[in-house]
């Protein structure tokens, strides 16, 4: 067993030909979930699936489970995935990496004859991007019970279209209930979508936890009025009380290191007009951290400040938590296996946190779960340009199929 080894070519060549359906002029890819293109990619993994002997499960959600089966498949099955859906400007790897690699694990499996005593499963969830349907990580959100199917069927998309019209119409929409399919154990591979790995000059990222989230959208009310005859003193440019508290976003999450991230990534300024004064301002706030107490403490000190910003100014302030979810420790038994699978395949490593989300905080929740990150380059990700090296893949490929195997029991 220490010798196997997956084929680094034809996951790379499943990588080239996913990626070919959604394909965008930049060499990224535009695959929205649960359009036709979303459909075609669906089609073609799924197809591969068959072709590698697997049987296959869709559940109500539309996640869909591609199954090997062990030889005690009483036994909950040792599961890997990821998504197949992609950003608007995307790239080959987010998600997709992971999936493949799980078919490719199969792949090499059925090659050398390889039986396991659990079952082996190959996963992808749907809408795990929150592109076009918040919320994000939808399909592994809904198998986990961290909302209803009603609520994610309820979605709409900006031309109003919902996930379970879309679910259906696309030919995804399953019999199974989400959430009533065991899992003896979760994987997932992924890019690591942050330049650590990379400028560490290493090459497996064993991943302890992922880091909690707060969303919070702001809102700052002032008064439109004309930028020329209205004097300084008499002003109520939301504009100006908006800056005021952009920094202090940053300022927070410096407070909280090495983990603590905030991020003010957009915004919209009423009526946007260059000779107005803003008469309202909205912006978004993202903090991170991978303690919740801190995570906690970071919540609590952006109200407060937003309350003395709003005293100071006389502005009315309004700021919503609209998405949070905790820090997310991964199991030691799976940590351990990706850890062990690393060492003995001799890659160089080092544990990185996550501060992206992935359906394994999901998994997580209902069953152990790790996962494996390898280097994107310059850490690029949510982007056109994102890339890997076939190297990087290949390593973090091999470590999911001894982890996997670690925990499936060889027969
Ligand atoms: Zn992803």
């Amino acid at each position: 067993m220490s010798d196997l080894r997956i084929n680094s070519d034809r996951l790379w060549d499943s990588l080239m030909e996913l990626a070919k359906i959604g394909a965008t002029e930049k060499g990224g890819v535009k695959r929205l979930t649960l359009t036709d293109l979303d459909k075609q990619g669906r089609d073609l993994v799924t197809s591969w699936a068959r072709d590698a002997g697997l049987s296959i499960t869709i559940d109500q959600i539309g996640n869909v489970f591609m199954r090997r089966d062990g030889e005690d498949n009483t036994l909950p099955p040792i599961m890997t995935g990821s998504h197949i859906d992609t950003q608007p400007t995307g790239g080959k790897f987010d998600g997709n990496y992971g999936v493949l690699a799980g078919i490719e694990v199969v792949r090499t499996l059925n090659d050398r004859g390889i039986r396991t005593k659990a079952p082996i499963e190959v996963a992808f969830w749907t809408n795990e991007e929150g592109s076009r349907f918040v919320p994000v990580m939808m399909g592994s959100g809904v198998f986990c019970g961290a909302f209803t199917l009603e609520h994610a069927y309820a979605a709409k998309d900006t031309e109003g279209k919902t996930v379970g019209e879309e679910l259906e119409r696309i030919g995804y929409k399953g019999d199974q209930v989400p959430g009533q399919h065991p899992i003896g154990a979760y994987f997932e591979t992924h890019i690591e979508q942050g330049p650590v790995l990379e400028d560490a000059d290493k090459v497996i990222g064993v991943v302890p936890a992922v880091m909690g989230l707060s969303w919070y959208d702001c809102t700052v009310s002032g008064m439109e009025a004309h930028a020329g005859p209205t004097p300084m003193h008499l002003r109520k440019d939301a504009m100006q009380v908006a800056a005021r508290i952009i920094p202090e976003v940053v300022a927070i999450a410096n407070r909280y290191p090495p983990y603590g991230r905030g991020t003010v990534g957009m915004m919209q300024v009423f009526p946007n007009s260059r000779n107005v004064i803003p008469g309202q301002v909205k912006f978004s706030i993202d903090l991170r951290n991978v303690n919740d107490e801190l995570l906690n403490k970071m919540h609590e000190e952006i109200l407060a400040f937003v309350d003395k910003t709003s005293a100071d100014t006389g502005l009315p302030i309004k700021i919503e938590r609209v998405s949070y979810y905790p820090p997310c420790p991964f199991h030691p038994d799976c940590v351990g296996a990706v850890r062990k699978a690393t060492e003995k395949l001799g890659y160089s490593t080092m544990d990185v946190v996550s501060g992206a989300g992935h359906d394994a905080i999901y998994a997580a929740r209902v069953a152990p779960a790790g996962m494996i990150f390898v280097p994107c380059k310059d850490g690029i990700s949510h982007n056109e340009i994102e890339d890997a090296k076939k190297e990087h893949l290949e390593a973090g490929c091999n470590v999911l199929l001894h982890a996997m195997l670690e925990r499936a029991g060889v027969v």
